[in-house]
């Protein structure tokens, strides 16, 4: 890149509480995999940014508006969604999931969801998934801006189930929430990080090649153990 591009400082888009990839920690400061894998290919790079955790839909409407440069968040690659933005190489294979209540003992299939009511956040590959099968399965949709609230709908038993990225969903019933995983997570599913379509090319380039040389350095490696632990 030019020295001209390096001096710039991009806006980074991310969502507000998604961890263990983006999340405030105590210090209220943002933290996570995404938060880590952004900066060490930054300081790779040599180009500045300022996070901005704006929640996943919100992120995603200003990346479209260009009022971000990028977008990190766990976002997977989609087909629909290579239609408006440019992605870079995969950095993380993930895959939608359900959730029920710990003592739920009723919902062990999708079968299990009809007359039922599922949790989904606006926007997610998760509640993409809910309305592919509401049909076949009959069940009503809750809809919400961000996971904390989705899992405390399913936690009070307002919401009967919800639909998350598995290693989200591992992670927070790992720390703790009383949620529970009775089914496979759907295969096929990567993140990577996103610019609107056709702009900040040579952002997207930077972070490509970055993310290859961490890889090769062994700090992406260590970002990854220090959230996941070594069998990540
Ligand atoms: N991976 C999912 C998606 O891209 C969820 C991302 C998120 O909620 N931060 O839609």
């Amino acid at each position: 890149a030019s020295a001209q591009e390096k001096t710039k400082t991009y806006i980074i888009g991310t969502d507000i509480t998604f961890a263990p990839f983006e999340y405030k920690d105590a210090d209220g400061e943002y933290k996570g995999i995404d938060v880590d894998l952004l900066d060490a290919i930054a300081i790779d790079q040599g180009f500045n940014y300022e996070l901005r955790p704006l929640g996943f839909s919100a992120a995603l409407q200003a990346l479209e508006t260009n009022q971000v440069d990028g977008m990190i968040a766990g976002m997977s690659i989609t087909p629909e969604r290579q239609e408006s933005f440019d992605f870079s190489d995969p950095y993380f294979e993930s895959g939608v999931v359900m959730a029920v209540s710990a003592d739920n003992n009723e919902i062990a299939s999708y079968e299990d969801l009809e007359g039922k009511t599922v949790a989904i956040k606006v926007g997610t590959t998760g509640a993409d998934f809910a309305k592919s099968i509401q049909e076949e399965y009959g069940f009503r949709v809750n809809t919400f801006e961000d996971s904390a609230n989705m899992y405390e709908d399913v936690q009070t038993g307002n919401s009967d189930a919800a639909f998350e990225d598995y290693p989200v969903m591992a992670y927070a019933i790992q720390s703790g929430l009383k949620l529970k995983i009775p089914t496979d997570p759907e295969p096929g599913d990567n993140y990577g990080f996103a610019v609107n379509k056709g702009q900040n090319t040579e952002l997207l380039e930077m972070f490509n090649n970055g993310l290859i040389n961490i890889r090769a350095n062994g700090t992406y490696d260590e970002i990854l153990d220090s959230y996941l632990g070594e069998t990540a």
